[in-house]
């Protein structure tokens, strides 16, 4: 039995990119000097600065796949993968405009309508326009199929009710692309009856209400939508067509560097401190950076598959499985290796990773519930 190639070749020439990794990374250099921000772990989903966001828009690090009649930088996405990849690994705060320049961007391209691409993509690539995801429910995570928030149509447009959870991001969001039902449950076809809508989060029928999380951060949210009004022309792509739109949008979601690089900055220190004999030399810390080196080659392999437009939504779970249980074992090294005569600063990113720790293989789809997508495109299922 001969099994499919899991990730696709890697068909990137590094050297293409090397200007531009330079040019980030001086960029990053004169933020850091100026003081505008300190590296943390998770800066891609924690660290909310609207000014770091302006920043970056300024130099043309948003939206740079937007074509440019759009306001965008009409660049590669292999190009938007390598900033991606130095902003990750400096651990700077770009949580901000993470979800809407990440996979709002590249949905609204596939099935957005004109207006919509009008209205939200120029004010994205300025940094002006964030997004969050509405699809988690209380009874509805992995099996996103079974989501009860409903959608009925009303004069010029449709009602949505129901409560979404775990929403990252909310309170600060202008808009989500929410799930919800617009036809019954089909018993032969769960699948079916799903749709997607734009939801203005500022909006009558909207209650956004906080999910604190153990550390005392206020990252997630309850949103309660309650005859939330969406109009005709925010419905987004086909009304019936919702559970292919968001299955298309998970390579997007889950491929990227953010899924191996959660933890870098803690890796980085680790090594840093090793070199100056602050804390004691582990071989442990070769196997983890052996890791990241392997899951770059890796992720850039999927994002070359994106821009020739391959289907990536295997190698997509494999980088996610194998990413985020590298970054939960750079917590769990760092954690072991460090102690209370730790210097404050990397006794802070020490904390923060063993914090955020549950979280990297659960957000974005489970490694059991992409291990069962990997075992279907190995054909074992
Ligand atoms: C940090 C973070 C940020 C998030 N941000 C967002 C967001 O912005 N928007 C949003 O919509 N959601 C968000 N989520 C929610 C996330 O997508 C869900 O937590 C995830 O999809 C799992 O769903 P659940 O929590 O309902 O767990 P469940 O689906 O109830 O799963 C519980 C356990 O059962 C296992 N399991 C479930 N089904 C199977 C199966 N078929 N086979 C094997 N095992 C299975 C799971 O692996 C898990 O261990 C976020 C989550 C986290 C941790």
């Amino acid at each position: 039995m001969t099994l499919p190639r899991l990730v696709p070749p890697a068909a990137v020439d590094a050297t293409a990119t090397a200007a531009l990794r330079a040019e980030v990374r001086g960029f990053l250099a004169e933020q850091r000097a100026a003081g505008a921000f300190t590296p943390s772990v998770d800066a891609w989903l924690t660290g909310w600065d609207e000014d770091f966001t302006k920043a970056l828009a300024a130099q043309g690090y948003l939206g740079m796949t937007v074509p440019l009649e759009y306001g965008g930088h009409g660049r590669s996405f292999v190009e938007r993968f390598a900033v991606t990849e130095e902003l990750l690994a400096a651990g700077a705060p770009v949580a901000a405009h993470w979800i809407a320049d990440r996979q709002i961007v590249p949905s609204l391209l596939k099935y957005g309508t004109e207006l919509q691409k009008r209205e939200f993509l120029p004010r994205i690539v300025r940094g002006e326009c964030f997004f969050g995801i509405g699809m988690s429910e209380p009874d509805s995570g992995s099996d996103l199929a079974s989501v009860r928030t409903r959608a009925v149509r009303v004069d010029g447009g449709w009602s949505l009710s129901g409560t979404k959870v775990w929403t990252s991001g909310a309170h600060n969001a202008h808009a989500f692309i929410a799930l919800a039902r617009t036809a019954p449950v089909d018993p032969d076809n769960r699948h079916a009856g799903l749709s997607q809508f734009i939801v203005d989060l500022r909006g009558p029928g909207v209650d956004i209400r906080p999910v604190v999380s153990m550390n005392g951060a206020h990252h997630f949210n309850e949103v309660i939508l309650d005859g939330a009004f969406v109009p005709d022309d925010m419905v987004f792509g086909e009304i019936g067509a919702g559970w292919r739109q968001v299955t298309s949008e998970l390579a997007f979601e889950r491929s990227g560097p953010e899924r191996f690089l959660s933890t870098f900055v803690l890796l980085r220190a680790c090594g840093e401190k090793t070199a100056a004999q602050q804390i004691p030399r582990d071989a442990g810390l070769g196997r983890l950076v052996a890791r990241v080196a392997g899951l770059h080659q890796m992720s850039t392999a999927v994002a070359g598959a994106l821009e020739r437009r391959e289907p990536a939504d295997v190698p997509a779970a494999v980088v996610k499985v194998l990413g985020t249980t590298t970054e939960g074992d750079i917590a769990d090294f760092a954690d072991v290796l460090t102690d209370a005569t730790t210097d404050p600063s990397l006794a802070e990113l020490v904390s923060k990773a063993v914090d955020q720790r549950p979280g990297f293989t659960l957000r974005g789809g489970t490694n059991e519930v992409l291990r069962g997508v990997i075992a279907r495109g190995l054909g074992l299922r």
